[in-house]
């Protein structure tokens, strides 16, 4: 059955690679954003309606309402850009560049990202503490189950260009999560894995007990088009890299 996606309708997958590479190429409308809380000044915390209810569900498995607090979610563009210049200002150049993405290049724009800390004493809002230990280590073990990866890991700051922040989440979604926790890749190396998927030559892989199939096609401004078989769920995300990602759930 062949289908047909816009443009648009690509860029509300969860599958977009932002970094300072790949600027975002759509933003998130305002209706789809939820608040999961409030920050320390008493905000609201906004993510995606998708990416929060999963946030929900992670807590949920942790017990971990309360122990953990979300500390910035989805940031609109000027934010970043306030956000940016006052870190500079106050911190300078290296460190503005290891921890704060470039306005445009930042995944909280999305509203798949969220940074969390652990509810304890004063929160830092840049750097906020994330332990491995306790709630907040089972927090990070369970992520990837529920849809999450941490994304920029200790070790790969040559391939995200941000240096470890064991605080930021963001959120994939089921498989890729798993599939790419369990290979303990960047969300950089993984795009780059799925660009030699075609639907002639897809993804065959398993997680959780289930069959997936997942081939990329390229993505233009009139949008894309696509094969699934009849009857077969399946989602489909633009990787902000210029392709769209399919997932069929099943051994297409
Ligand atoms: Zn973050």
């Amino acid at each position: 059955m062949i289908q047909h996606i816009t443009f648009a309708e690509a860029h509300r997958g969860t599958l977009l690679l932002v970094n300072d590479r790949h600027p975002l190429a759509a933003w998130p409308e305002g209706s789809a954003l939820v608040s999961v809380g409030a920050d320390a000044a008493g905000c609201p915390v906004l993510l995606r309606r998708d990416a929060a209810r999963m946030l929900s569900a992670l807590l949920d498995t942790v017990r971990g309402h309360g122990a953990i607090v979300p500390v910035s979610g989805w940031r609109a563009h000027a934010e970043q850009e306030a956000l940016y210049a006052d870190c500079l200002r106050e911190h300078g150049e290296a460190f503005t560049a290891a921890y704060v993405a470039l306005p445009g290049c930042s995944e909280h724009e999305t509203g798949l990202a969220i940074d969390v800390g652990e509810a304890r004493g004063e929160i830092d809002f840049i750097r906020p503490a994330f332990p491995d230990t306790g709630v907040c280590g089972a927090f990070r073990r369970a992520a990837a189950r529920c849809g999450f990866i941490e994304r920029y890991p200790d070790g790969a700051r040559e391939i995200t260009h941000i240096g470890a922040e064991p605080w930021h989440f963001r959120y994939i979604g089921v498989p890729h999560a798993a599939l790419i926790s369990t290979q303990g890749v960047t969300l950089e190396e993984y795009a780059e894995q799925l660009m030699a998927c075609t639907p002639a030559r897809p993804l065959r892989t398993e997680s959780a007990g289930r069959a997936y199939t997942i081939f990329r096609v390229p993505l233009t401004e009139e949008g894309t088009s696509f094969e699934v078989p009849e009857g077969t769920p399946w989602q489909a995300s633009a990787d902000n890299c210029g392709g769209l990602v399919v997932t069929v759930w099943g051994a297409a």
